[in-house]
């Protein structure tokens, strides 16, 4: 078991990026080491300031995982105490209530229950493909592998899609903690190109809407047919509409996303998509610009259980992510080394994630 800090951190929420990743990294790491929490100023630079529904679920949903002590819980609150309690295996239901997104909660209590003593099984409602989120196949396809690199079993199951400003998409989670603690990895290669396809959603919505996102996809890229694909929808699903697209490689695998929404075309959905995709091929970084925040925690919670280095490589570091790793050394006895490498593969940012010197 790590090392428990309890002397109270506090925070200033309006720092660096300032938006709610401080909060969710921030309650993940309270419960994690058991330090009590205060953070101030929560998104005060946003237009919405303070907690709004998905935030709150987050909190939530810690306090219930850990049997918190919590004042400021509330919508609009930009002042949150925490005192975390002991972290529960179990069987949790959360729900967004709203088309906030559910992967966010997710993100909140995945750490505390991936170092518990049991297995936990997450039923979560609410958003499934959110802008500024991360979507469910990002999640399956992107994260969840690399988690279990740590020795973490992660499996997500898709129940129903949701989408703003509908919601009602389901996600259950089955989180298994590691055997013999955290181990760290590297990821600093994508390795070999094995598969490229583009997928696109639009539940309750003219068939028309999908084809013509996926046609603009296969003439940007080249694709054929079979790389373009329409998934089903679910009963009652949507209204909603996402254009994905997967690129698998040896050592990972990355999946962009680009949101229809009314007023933008078809065409404009794919076109965002591809530059997207595009400027991830532009890099030789082996993670895209979110999964490099979204590494950030579990390695450094492997490097501090193991003492050992983890190093990764991304295509931009951007001020999300260097927000996110000054909150997680706050935490944790670990240093996020960060530097721009230029090659003639690309530039990439190469992180080390080191253990602390005591
Ligand atoms: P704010 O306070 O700014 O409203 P928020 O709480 O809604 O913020 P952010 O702090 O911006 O959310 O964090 C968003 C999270 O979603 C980050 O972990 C980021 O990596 C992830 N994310 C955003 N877009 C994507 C995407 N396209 N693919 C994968 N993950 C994503």
């Amino acid at each position: 078991m790590m090392e428990k800090k309890n002397k109270l951190i506090e925070l200033d929420g309006s720092h660096g990026e300032g938006g709610g990743q401080i909060l969710r990294t921030a309650l993940a790491l309270s419960m994690c080491t058991g330090t009590p929490l205060r953070i101030e100023r929560i998104r005060a630079r946003r237009s919405k300031p303070g907690l709004m529904r998905q935030h709150l679920t987050c909190v939530l949903a810690a306090q219930e995982v850990c049997g918190a002590t919590v004042i400021g819980a509330e919508l609009g609150s930009q002042t949150l105490e925490f005192r975390p309690g002991r972290v529960h295996a179990g069987d949790y239901r959360f729900a967004v209530g709203t088309a906030g997104s559910c992967t966010l909660v997710l993100q909140t209590v995945l750490p505390p229950l991936m170092q518990a003593d049991a297995p936990s099984r997450l039923q979560l409602s609410g958003g499934t493909h959110n802008p500024m989120a991360p979507p469910f196949h990002f999640l399956e396809r992107t994260f969840a592998p690399l988690l279990r690199r740590t020795g973490v079993g992660l499996d997500l199951t898709l129940r129903r899609h949701g989408f703003f400003p509908a919601g009602g998409g389901e996600i259950d989670a089955t989180i298994t903690p590691a055997e013999g603690g955290l181990r760290p990895f590297d990821v600093v290669e994508r390795g070999a190109p094995l598969d490229a396809f583009a997928e696109a959603l639009a539940p309750a919505l003219p068939r028309g809407v999908a084809e013509r996102e996926l046609e603009v996809m296969g003439k940007l890229t080249g694709w054929e047919a079979t790389q373009l694909r329409v998934l089903p929808a679910r009963q009652n699903e949507g209204p909603g509409n996402a254009l994905m697209a997967t690129l698998v490689h040896e050592q990972l695998t990355e999946v962009f996303i680009a949101f229809g929404e009314r007023g933008l075309a078809a065409e404009d959905v794919a076109r965002q998509l591809f530059a997207e995709m595009r400027a991830y091929q532009a890099s030789a970084g082996a993670a895209g610009q979110y999964l490099a925040d979204q590494l950030a925690l579990p390695l450094a919670l492997a490097v501090t259980e193991s003492g050992r280095a983890a190093t990764y490589t991304c295509t931009e570091l951007t001020e999300h992510s260097r927000t996110n790793f000054g909150v997680i050394e706050r935490f944790l006895n670990v240093r996020f080394d960060t530097r721009l490498e230029v090659s003639r593969g690309g530039s990439l940012w190469r992180v080390d994630v080191l253990p602390g010197a005591s």
